[in-house]
This record gives C-alpha cells, structure tokens and sequence, in this order.
C-alpha cells in the first residue's frame, strides 16, 4: 500500500494535467461543433480573463493546499482515524463510498454557498459569468476555493479518505464540472436518460439563471440524485434552455464582471 500511495503521489499532477487539458479541449471542440446558446460577449475577452483566474486558483491549489490535504489522508490512514477506517470494509469500497460522500458534502456545500451571506459574496464571483460556457465550470474567487478545500481537508480527516479516492474525485469533480458547465447540444433523449446519474449542461445552466428560483436550485456537482432527493431539483427553466437570461441582476453589466481584475474585487463591491 505504501509503495500504491507513493506512485499515486508521484504522478498525481501529471496524471490530473493529463485529464483537464484533455476535457478542456474537447468541450471546447464540441462548442464548437454543437453549440447550444448564443453567446452574449466576446469569447475572447472572456475566456482570456476566465483562463487567468483559473490559472491563479490552480497554483494556488498546487502549492498550497495539495500537500496538506494529501497528508491528511495519509495520517487518518496510519492511525486509523476516520469513520471508514472504523469499520472493516474493503480498500475498494472504502474508495466508492469515499467519492459518493465527498460528492454529497459539496452538495452541502454548495448549498451553504448560496445561503450564508458571507459565502455568497465570494461564489457570487462564479455566477457573475454572463455566458454559460467550459470556462465557467472553472470560475471561482481564490477565496471560495481556499474555503472550499478547507472544508474538503475537515471532511477527509472526519470520514478518512483514501489518497487514491481524493485523487480519482478531483478529476472527477474537475471533468464533469468542465462538462455540465459546456455549452454544448446534447441530444433531449442523451440528456434525460444521463440526468437520472450524473449532472448534465443543460440541468446545471439552471443554476446560473438570473431568476432567483432557477439560482437556487440544481446545486450538484457530480451526482444528479441529490438535488431530486433533497427537493432542490428544477426540471427545466421557465424561458427555455436558448432564450434564458445567465448571470446576476445585481451585476448584469460586462464592464464590471469580465476582467480579472473585476473578477477579484467583485466580492468587495458594492452592486
Ligand atoms: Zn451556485
């Protein structure tokens, strides 16, 4: 195992470099190919300062906190903290039932983000977005993701997760966060029958509707079944998928919501 873990942190980087270039692209590609919604603002603009902010947020994530959180993993596991290790149940399920409640607790999360004021002003930051397109998926305020992996470093120790769990939900998380966030056109039948699993483009550009109650609805991630059993669920926004409004009345403007530099300071603002 202690041999597994150390190839897992060796090639950790290149392996998640690997999958989020590879996504990127293809989603752009298909954004290409088949898009679903007319853009509102220039792509390049946007996705210039989008890409910048993303840039900023992943050394963030590398640097700082991706040792920290391995760490956790690696202590709860020797010493045998953590409801997981409590019980006696294969490595294997240990890693399931790993990405299934870490995919639960930001559901949670992401709900709290919207509820408490002080996490609003920063996740405001992702929904400020005037299109809806890959980059999106990868929008957030530095300080939302330093509060986001505090939170995921608290629930790793508490549930002691597997390196290779936190490893496997990362790409996860960042994959399909690329996907349900792309603006491409599934076929209606594709995306119903993928809807009863996993979180779809056209289910998640609900959330970033400018109507409150379209805002706040949708919040999974990964796992559609969340929102459906926690009655959260909004099947389809009220103007259609191509005539629905994306962004925030307060800040419906492109001069204050593009650049980085509106992006950083967006929290700190006034509307
Ligand atoms: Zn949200």
């Amino acid at each position: 195992m202690k041999e597994f873990n150390e190839y897992i942190i060796a090639n950790e980087p290149i392996i998640r470099l690997s999958f989020f270039v590879s996504i990127l692209l293809l989603m752009s590609l298909f954004e290409y190919i088949i898009p679903k919604k007319e853009l509102l603002l220039s792509k390049f603009k946007r996705w210039s300062n989008n890409i910048s902010i993303i840039v900023v947020n992943s050394f963030l994530l590398k640097f700082i906190f991706a040792s920290s959180i391995i760490t956790i993993s690696i202590y709860t596991t020797e010493n045998k903290i953590g409801l997981l290790n409590l019980f006696e149940i294969s490595f294997f399920f240990s890693v399931i039932l790993s990405i299934i409640l870490l995919d639960l607790i930001i559901y949670f999360q992401h709900r709290l983000f919207h509820k408490i004021d002080f996490f609003w002003k920063f996740h405001k930051v992702h929904h400020s977005d005037m299109d809806f397109d890959v980059t999106t998926g990868l929008r957030f305020h530095p300080i939302e993701i330093i509060i986001s992996m505090l939170i995921k470093m608290i629930s790793v120790f508490i549930i002691g997760v597997p390196i290779i769990a936190i490893v496997i939900f990362e790409i996860i998380l960042s994959s399909l966060s690329m996907f349900n966030h792309s603006n491409i056109k599934l076929p209606a039948i594709l995306d119903k029958r993928l809807r009863y699993f996993i979180v779809t483009p056209d289910m998640h550009r609900i959330h970033h509707s400018i109507h409150n109650e379209e805002l706040n609805s949708n919040y999974g991630f990964n796992i559609s079944l969340w929102d459906r059993i926690f009655s959260s669920y909004t099947n389809k926004p009220k103007n259609g998928y191509e005539k629905m409004t994306i962004g925030l009345k307060e800040f419906y403007d492109e001069n204050k919501t593009v650049s980085i530099l509106n992006i950083l300071s967006l929290p700190f603002r006034k509307k």
